[in-house]
């Protein structure tokens, strides 16, 4: 039966189909229970965006790992958290600090109207940009530079996620929040941060939220830590 079924899935969707079927059941099982997030989850081929040699640890839920430069693909567990606190409804324009592999900004572009997402590896930025064309993901615009900075032109955003980690929240991505705007990101010392949620209130207030624990690459630029 189970058999047949993973046949018949792989067919549709492709040789990870039901890995990542699994891991969505092993999230939802954990007690993440967004199903519009874990359905974005199920939907994206993180096997295509992880080294060839790695394939084979794409849908470990609780893997980051490596992509080169020294920097990772998040966890998708961590993507799933992240991406949950954003509470996106599907009309947003959302800022994406650290693009990395695409894996988030592919995640994202299923919840969303729109992408802005900012990496300052130049080698990563034009990897990722590839992935996410061969993804067919059309909604997502990939930006070299420092991400610490924001990207005004494009400014104000429903929500930002920060996908590294920095010594505080940089004031030019408060600025860049819509009112009601939700932002997402590690903040703390190298090497352990806490993931933050804050909240832009109407009356323009920043409400603070503290998620958890957390551990991720460098935020480095202007608002982050120096090179
Ligand atoms: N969201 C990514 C995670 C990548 S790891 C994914 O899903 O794969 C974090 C990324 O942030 C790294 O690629 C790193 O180069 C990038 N980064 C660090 N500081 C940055 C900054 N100031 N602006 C933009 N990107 C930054």
């Amino acid at each position: 039966m189970i058999e047949i079924d993973a046949l018949r899935l792989e067919r549709r969707f492709g040789r990870f189909a039901l890995a990542r079927r699994r891991m969505t059941e092993r999230l939802f099982r954990d007690g993440l229970r967004d199903r519009r997030v874990l359905r974005a989850l199920a939907a994206v081929p993180r096997d295509l965006l992880v080294p060839e040699a790695l394939v084979g640890r794409a849908y470990r839920e609780d893997e980051a790992l490596p992509i080169g430069e020294g920097q990772t693909i998040s966890a998708p567990r961590t993507v799933a958290a992240m991406t949950a606190a954003l509470s996106l409804e599907g009309g947003e324009t959302v800022l994406e600090i650290g693009t990395g592999s695409g894996y988030q900004a592919a995640v994202l572009s299923q919840l969303c109207a729109r992408v802005v997402s900012v990496e300052r590896m130049p080698s990563l930025a034009a990897e990722a940009r590839v992935s996410l064309a061969r993804l067919g993901v059309k909604n997502v615009v990939v930006h070299e530079g420092d991400g610490t900075c924001g990207r005004p032109t494009d400014a104000p955003f429903d929500a930002i996620v920060v996908t590294a980690g920095g010594p505080r929240i940089p004031v030019a991505l408060l600025e860049q929040l819509a009112p009601t705007g939700r932002l997402v990101g590690p903040f703390g010392d190298r090497g352990e941060q806490r993931l933050l949620r804050i909240r832009r209130t109407r009356a323009g207030l920043y409400e603070r939220e503290v998620l958890g624990p957390c551990r991720f690459v460098d935020l480095v630029g202007a608002g982050g830590w120096a090179a």
